[in-house]
């Protein structure tokens, strides 16, 4: 007989648990049995993988995202093929319907900002210990309705199984303008609101505006960085505060902690780190708990920063997710600035700049946006003075009158333009 899903989803989360209180208790033997498990039982029906499925770790290649395309039909369990998941995710995409399947398997596109397109697949196990994770580690337990507003660019059967007779989930397009949203977001009154900071802001400046009156409980930034900017500008308005979680390709990596900082969910995942510098690190991650569709060393472009954590998680704890290595921005003579110096300075160059954008668009050139634009000067003199320091020369600043941002896609703050 076919457990129903609310079932499976309760079984998830005892799993869930267990495994959680396993890892804390002793991370490395729970890891290891867990690696064995998971070669044992899925490994081993994996093509790419079955003949050093025994192995440890080291024995596995890394990937990347052009990797890991590349080797769909061979990496995942079920033997599909990647064009033909393709066919039937932009199908149901092109309709707006979003429930795509293949044999029970629940087809997903990611929404890349490269142009070749991730594909996940997830079995209904996996989508019911997703809904558990998300009701364990970010949604938390609650015995009264709520309802969620989540902001995604393309709805999918994953997000609207978190539904239930206490989870009232609501979907808002982000391909629509937001103000065809505010009606429905001040009817809904949403408890909890999913977005990616971009978004967020944008309901910041509605509610100050007056057009928007919600008030949640609690907010969630996915998808972008979230700066410490927008992130005060978000208590500071809707007087709760913000929750990050760090998922890609539907695999949920982390979530703040009761501290702020956010931690690895190591209890399924194995962290290798790829070190940029003292603290700022490349993650290599193992999810061990995808069955359909493996994720082995797969290297995230994401600058983490490496923290202590006083909250008691023996997982690894990351105070924030500057943005992405190819977002370095790289001068001349081999010198590299990080994002986050850009943003410190930009935000430091006077107190009233309130949003911005940096791009570099060649070697030598900067294209600043800022808001409000009287204070564009001040930004460009402060990079100016920051370049000076790092001895970086003959960098040329262009204006910008807007922001480059297309609707639906994730916005990139500071973004490095390669050609
Ligand atoms: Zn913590």
């Amino acid at each position: 007989m076919k457990m129903p899903f609310k079932l499976k989803v309760i079984v998830a989360l005892f799993k869930l648990a267990r495994q959680r209180q396993r890892f804390e208790r002793n991370p490395q033997a729970h890891q290891q049995r867990m690696w064995r498990t998971f070669g044992q039982t899925t490994l081993s029906k994996s093509p790419l993988y079955k003949d050093i499925a025994h192995r440890s770790i080291d024995a596995f290649p890394v990937q990347g995202k052009e990797e890991f395309n590349r080797d769909f039909d061979r990496i995942n369990t079920r033997g599909i093929r990647y064009n033909h998941a393709l066919q039937v995710a932009d199908e149901a995409e092109s309709s707006r319907d979003f429930t795509p399947t293949i044999d029970g398997v629940t087809v997903g596109l990611s929404s890349g900002t490269s142009g070749n397109r991730g594909i996940f697949l997830v079995s209904e196990e996996e989508r019911a210990s997703w809904v558990a994770m998300v009701l364990q580690r970010i949604l938390g337990f609650s015995l009264r309705k709520r309802k969620v507003a989540f902001f995604l660019r393309a709805n999918s059967k994953l997000y609207t199984s978190v539904q239930s007779r206490l989870i009232q989930f609501a979907f808002f397009d982000l391909l629509i303008p937001l103000e065809h949203h505010l009606t429905r977001l001040n009817d809904l009154q949403p408890t909890i609101v999913v977005g990616q900071p971009s978004l967020l802001m944008m309901l910041v400046e509605a509610q100050e505006q007056g057009t928007l009156h919600i008030a949640p409980q609690k907010i969630i930034s996915v998808a972008e960085v979230l700066s410490d900017e927008d992130k005060a500008a978000l208590k500071v308005c809707f007087q709760v505060p913000v929750q990050q979680v760090y998922q890609c390709n539907e695999g949920m990596f982390g979530q703040t902690c009761s501290q702020g900082n956010f931690h690895l969910n190591e209890d399924g995942l194995l962290i290798e780190k790829e070190w940029l510098d003292a603290t700022r690190f490349q993650p290599i991650i193992t999810d061990m708990r995808r069955k359909v569709q493996p994720v082995i060393r797969y290297k995230m472009n994401d600058i983490l920063h490496a923290t202590e954590c006083t909250c008691g998680s023996k997982m690894i704890a990351v105070s924030q997710i500057e943005g992405r290595t190819d977002d370095v921005l790289h001068f001349p003579g081999g010198k590299r600035v990080f994002p986050d110096f850009i943003r410190r300075t930009v935000i430091g160059a006077h107190p009233a700049i309130s949003n911005y954008q940096i791009i570099q668009e060649g070697s030598d050139q900067l294209s600043i946006y800022v808001e409000p634009i009287d204070q564009w000067e001040s930004a460009k003199n402060a990079l100016g003075r920051l370049f000076e320091d790092q001895n970086i020369q003959g960098v040329s600043f262009l204006k910008l009158t807007d922001k480059r941002h297309i609707l639906g896609t994730k916005f990139r703050r500071i973004h490095a333009q390669r050609s």
